[in-house]
């Protein structure tokens, strides 16, 4: 099992997230674990306050130091179990499908999500093992990329999903896009499915399917194909 703990001054936020599809399945066949908490509690300031000016001045507060150690040291001895601690950043690496795979072995994952100018930098350096982003732009807190990451490892998961092709048939696994796919009704606006998916011939269907995620890499992102291998016999080498 793998033990999510996020520290937010919104726990709120995640009241519902977790409660629909297959992270909830997740939760209840206890092969995840999420545990939301309040760094408000964590505070040893009046009011509860997290958060203080900037020094050298500008504009905006910044998460103090105290209250995000007292709430990472509380959680790691209350979940004893080796964690990974990690900020939440426009200023962290990337995430991609590719190192999904990094977060899967882990046994338990505390992620911070910072709020107004982020976090003292001094935690960052002495605290956080690793700073992660859910992209080249600016969200207003760590909240939103903390469901992206936990609702993304969460699915790669061994057991999660229940047809384990779901996860090779899909964007991203080697390197190429999913290809087309068509639901009832057969025809709509003037539009029809391809017939070779109405066929029945899977050798067929397995060959169209192929060239089309090709198709669509290259039209969509073909910066993925750099990363291929040879392609021969419609499979990757
Ligand atoms: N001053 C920070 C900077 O320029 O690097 C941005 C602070 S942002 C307004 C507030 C918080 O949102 C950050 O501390 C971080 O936790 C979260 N955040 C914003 N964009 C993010 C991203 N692309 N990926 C992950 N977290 C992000």
């Amino acid at each position: 099992m793998i033990k999510f703990s996020i520290i937010t001054i919104f726990p709120k936020m995640f009241d519902s997230i977790f409660q629909y599809g297959i992270i909830n399945q997740a939760i209840k066949k206890k092969i995840i674990n999420i545990n939301i908490f309040n760094l408000r509690n964590y505070s040893i300031y009046k009011r509860n306050k997290v958060d203080d000016k900037i020094y050298g001045g500008g504009s905006g507060m910044l998460i103090m130091f105290l209250p995000l150690l007292k709430a990472i040291t509380h959680i790691k001895k209350t979940i004893k179990k080796p964690s990974l601690v990690v900020y939440l950043s426009p200023q962290g690496k990337l995430l991609h499908h590719n190192n999904i795979k990094h977060f899967i072995k882990e046994k338990h994952i505390i992620f911070i999500c910072g709020r107004y100018k982020g976090i003292d930098e001094r935690f960052l350096k002495t605290e956080v093992d690793e700073e992660w982003s859910i992209g080249d732009y600016i969200v207003t807190g760590g909240e939103i990329p903390a469901m992206v990451f936990i609702d993304a490892i969460t699915r790669m998961i061994p057991g999660v999903l229940n047809n384990k092709n779901s996860l090779l048939e899909e964007s991203f696994s080697n390197n190429l896009l999913d290809y087309p796919n068509y639901t009832r009704p057969k025809k709509i606006n003037n539009q029809t499915v391809p017939t070779v998916l109405l066929s029945g011939n899977h050798k067929k269907i397995k060959k169209w399917r192929f060239k089309k995620s090709i198709q669509n890499t290259i039209l969509k992102k073909p910066h993925l194909l750099k990363k291929l291998n040879k392609i021969k016999n419609n499979k990757i080498i």
